[in-house]
């Protein structure tokens, strides 16, 4: 028995890791859980997976509560608790959070030995390498779940490291794929809002239509297997079939493809490196059509943003995050525009960062100044 701890429960991944895990009750038990502003959901959820812990947002929130049983905790010490509390010996955190917020929670889980399913694609962006550091001093495994990193795990499956030549990481294109730059001008967060193959959470999808989830995808897989950002390319793959593939020094290249389903790489996280049935729908080969194109830095900037911060290494690819997160948080409170995304983070880039081996609490640091910068600048959150 594996027993689990989901840091945003309530979110799109949050609740599909509950379904997973659901279906696999001889497998899994929940213990504690994060749930979000939306105390409806969270009661719900709650009911869904029966927690020991529970961690809201605010004291306040707790209040509608009190005639539950389970152990209430709260804000940023109760997301740490949870994290870290330690109660049985097979334990696995599943971070969900959206943001830098989820940083912390996942440091904190891996010095408490507990391993980790990463969603949070902001761990890795914002602190890479002292994160591995970690994973090797407590001896914690981390395990990818997003589609494109769970495809490239899936790919080198018995394979040697020294034989992988390249990483090529699909891209859907996000909501605005078909429209050209100056369309881009006027485009509302509703526009956005609208993903083709996917739904998910509102700050991803507004990165995928920044094409800065691929950058952030970029950055993970350098981290999580070890490769070159020069050895990592991305393709544009609108049907979202392909999920990612891995060429070798022989030139041969294997890919995984699969529905758009992201129980997918959650299940093949939580039950590694078994694969166990989630669903019935299956793929239909009888009309399957798929589309490779080259990927444009001059129409996706935040993508060749994401290179650049990680070629650079240090304070950069914290600061990426922490420009595009406010930035983003600007937009979808209708205060600046969609092309003042990529102008903020090109901004925030340009200043001097010297810093070449931060600690995780200078990386914070930087996250909050860089953070308050833009917000200034425009536009009080
Ligand atoms: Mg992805």
């Amino acid at each position: 028995m594996k027993y689990v701890y989901i840091l945003g429960a309530c979110g799109s991944i949050g609740t599909q890791t509950i379904d997973v895990i659901n279906q696999n009750k001889d497998k899994f038990k929940i213990v504690g859980i994060s749930v979000g502003h939306d105390l409806r959901k969270a009661l719900d959820v709650i009911k869904l997976c029966n927690p020991q812990i529970v961690c809201f947002r605010n004291k306040d929130d707790i209040r509608s509560f009190e005639k539950y049983d389970f152990e209430k905790v709260y804000g940023d010490e109760g997301l740490k608790y949870i994290a870290s509390c330690h109660r049985y010996t097979e334990e696995i955190v599943v971070n969900a959070l959206v943001g830098s917020a989820g940083l912390v929670p996942t440091v904190e889980a891996i010095k408490a030995k507990k391993d980790v399913a990463l969603a949070n694609k902001e761990t890795l962006v914002m602190a890479g390498y002292q994160i591995k550091k970690l994973l090797k001093e407590y001896q914690v495994r981390l395990y990818p779940i997003d589609s494109e990193h769970s495809a490239i795990w899936q790919c080198i499956q018995g394979e040697n490291k020294n034989d992988i030549k390249r990483l090529i990481i699909t891209a859907s294109g996000g909501s605005f794929r078909d429209k050209s730059r100056e369309e881009l001008e006027n485009v509302t967060k509703e526009d956005a809002l609208k993903h083709p193959n996917w739904s998910m959470g509102e700050k991803i999808t507004i990165d995928s239509a920044t094409m800065m989830n691929k950058g952030f995808e970029v950055i993970e897989a350098h981290h999580l297997f070890d490769i070159s950002p020069y050895n990592i390319k991305t393709v544009i793959h609108k049907e979202s079939v392909v999920h990612s593939m891995v060429e070798f020094n022989d030139g041969l290249i294997k890919a995984q493809l699969g529905l758009p389903d992201m129980r997918g790489p959650i299940s093949y996280a939580l039950l590694y490196p078994e694969h166990v049935k989630f669903s019935d729908d299956e793929m239909s080969f009888d009309s399957l059509t798929m589309h490779f194109e080259k990927m444009s830095f001059d129409r996706f900037p935040c993508l060749a943003y994401a290179y650049e911060a990680i070629k650079k290494k240090g304070l950069y690819p914290a600061v990426l995050n922490a420009a595009n997160e406010a930035a983003v948080r600007l937009f979808l409170a209708n205060k600046i525009k969609f092309l003042d995304i990529e102008k903020i983070i090109r901004k925030e880039l340009d200043y001097e960062y010297d810093n070449v081996d931060p600690t995780i609490e200078e990386i914070l640091e930087i996250d909050q100044l860089v953070q308050k910068r833009v917000y200034r600048k425009y536009g009080d959150m």
